[in-house]
């Protein structure tokens, strides 16, 4: 049996894994010079991952390097390619060799790359990811923009922004981790909030040199992972506890509106930064997501799905995340 994965990004990664195990031949296809999928792809200032490290690693792939409770897109990156490195999955990527078709044949899959090399596989995974594409917003005038735009997930780092009058659209994990940042730095950010989130604050400390150490004890190892799937149970899969009504997503519904009161002191902005649905209750389900605010802490954010374009506008200081219109 032959495998053809399409992605070397988590996905694509961690089935290249369990291929090797199970002694299963494959070649990974990958269009980008470097695996990590999307954390590859996104540098922009303050991305870290909004789920608690832990949880966003293999369970068989532990490190005890993280620095913060929420790590950096950097980490993340480096710990991606360090895995498919010491799993050895490495030399079976095919790096800058993006698919273009695959087509199944009698009962096999001819996959054809860019460059038109064709091999046969008995079976194809499409690894692509999901959130991969930019999605860039029509807005009048943009093409007439003398200023540099770009997206979030093609970050020009050789833009200096020092000085600068930045504008930030999208209120999703992207944009307010960014416009949190950038608040950090000091730079004059507004945002344009077409859809306010539900914003949680929560603290994103750095990982001590004695948690570190705690991390290599097995039975500890053990007990924490035994609390991460308690807490896997509520947070993901069916999601039921935001979507079912009862204590938790009161609870939850009660710290959103707390953060509010406590980081917008005016009624008339607040009432526009309060969602206009409660968490979790549009149609589609919600991601949340984690962001860091300019006090230092981190905030998750879990988003309502809306349609229309209805802009209005939020800056944050240098000194808080606050916002005013
Ligand atoms: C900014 C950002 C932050 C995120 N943060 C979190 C988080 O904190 N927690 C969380 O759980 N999730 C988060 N996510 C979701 C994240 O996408 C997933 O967690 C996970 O990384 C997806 O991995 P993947 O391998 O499925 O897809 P991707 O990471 O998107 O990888 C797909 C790979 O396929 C390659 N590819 C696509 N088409 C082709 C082709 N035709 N030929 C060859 N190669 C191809 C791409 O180049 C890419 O490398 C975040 C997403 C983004 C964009």
């Amino acid at each position: 049996m032959k495998v053809a994965i399409i992605g070397a990004g988590m996905s694509g990664l961690f089935l290249g894994y369990h291929l090797d195990r199970a002694g299963i031949a494959y070649t990974i296809y990958e269009k980008r010079p470097a695996a990590g999928g999307t954390w590859h792809d996104n540098t922009y200032p303050g991305l870290h991952v909004d789920v608690i490290t832990r949880s966003y690693e293999f369970p068989f792939a532990r490190k005890t390097w993280w620095s913060r409770r929420y790590a950096p897109g950097t980490e993340i990156r480096r710990y991606l390619v360090g895995f498919a490195d010491e799993a050895g999955i490495t030399p079976r990527i095919r790096f800058d060799t993006e698919v273009t078709s695959a087509t199944y044949r009698d009962g096999r899959w001819d996959v054809t790359d860019a460059g038109g090399t064709t091999e046969t596989y008995d079976v194809v995974v499409a690894a692509t990811g999901f959130l991969r594409v930019p999605r860039l917003p029509r807005l009048p005038g943009m093409d007439s923009f003398a200023g540099t735009a770009f997206h979030s997930s093609a970050w020009d780092h050789s833009v200096p922004l020092a000085g600068k009058r930045i504008g930030v659209v999208g209120t999703g994990s992207s944009g307010i981790q960014i416009v949190s940042e950038m608040g950090n730095r000091g730079h004059q950010v507004r945002h344009f909030v077409r859809t306010p989130q539900w914003i949680i604050v929560k603290p994103n400390p750095r990982i001590s040199m004695v948690e570190r150490l705690l991390l290599r004890v097995p039975a500890l190892v053990r007990y924490w992972d035994w609390r991460m799937s308690r807490l896997r149970l509520k947070t993901d899969g069916t999601e039921t506890w935001r979507l079912v009504p009862g204590t938790d997503r009161e609870t939850m519904t009660e710290q959103f509106h707390r953060v509010l009161r406590e980081q917008i002191p005016d009624e008339r902005l607040r009432a526009k930064l309060t969602p206009p649905s409660r968490p979790a209750a549009s149609g589609s389900p919600s991601h949340p997501t984690t962001t860091r605010s300019s006090s230092g802490t981190t905030s998750n954010a879990s988003s309502a799905a809306s349609s229309g374009w209805s802009p209005r506008a939020s800056s944050t200081s240098p000194a808080r995340c606050t916002r005013s219109t």
